[in-house]
């Protein structure tokens, strides 16, 4: 017995995968493909994919922003879990990653419900504030350059509505949050963003030790 959270042994991880996870067709041939990709460690687990389509679906979600694609899993799983009229806006700066990302939200059959923005996600957001979206959403999902984790968290609150949800991805940041030898402008802006967001009245908080660590912060 644990209090805290298992130590996730390869063997452990494996039974949870086959008892604990429903992985979509889709989503396991495009977690196939991006294995062979050098990057392919900023995909997300499918354990956690799984968590996202459960929190949009208890979300009753309908619209959904997505910063930071890389080969489209995030956005293919919570594409799969919203209605069929739902819409994720996507973006993203990488042509080439993105390329693949289509291919298989276009097999999947979900391709209608994903706005890809190929240019910075600051932009994009500003965009939708600038038109009038702020409350309009009600999911996002921040997995993006952690330098600018900040500035897209501020965005993506005021975009989702009251009682929404923001999730951030890597906000353990392979343990390097706690290991003072690094200080790199990436693991310097995640601690400060969770250090940020642990004193933030304007949400409910909760870090979850799935994957590299994910925050989930709920809008009050
Ligand atoms: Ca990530």
């Amino acid at each position: 017995m644990s209090s805290r959270t298992l130590s996730m042994t390869d063997a452990v991880h494996a039974y949870l995968l086959q008892v604990g996870v429903r992985e979509h067709p889709a989503l396991a041939a495009l977690r196939q493909e991006t294995a062979a990709l050098p990057a392919a460690g900023m995909q997300i687990s499918p354990e956690q994919g799984a968590c996202m389509q459960m929190l949009v679906r208890l979300l009753g979600a309908r619209r959904t922003l997505e910063v930071g694609v890389f080969t489209g899993y995030s956005s293919l799983a919570v594409a799969l879990a919203l209605p069929a009229d739902g819409e994720i806006i996507s973006c993203d700066v990488s042509a080439d990653w993105t390329a693949m990302a289509r291919r298989h939200w276009q097999a999947a059959g979900v391709a209608n419900r994903i706005r890809l923005h190929l240019r910075p996600a600051l932009e994009t957001l500003d965009a939708l504030l600038g038109s009038g979206e702020a409350g309009a959403f009600d999911f996002a999902f921040i997995d993006a350059d952690k330098a600018n984790y900040a500035a897209y968290f501020e965005r993506c609150l005021q975009l989702v509505r009251t009682g929404g949800l923001v999730g951030i991805d890597n906000v353990l940041w392979g343990g390097r949050v706690i290991d003072a030898r690094h200080t790199d402008a990436d693991t310097t802006a995640i601690r400060a963003l969770n250090e940020q967001l642990h004193a933030d009245s304007r949400i409910d908080l909760v870090m979850l030790p799935i994957g590299d660590g994910l925050t989930l912060a709920r809008k009050r």
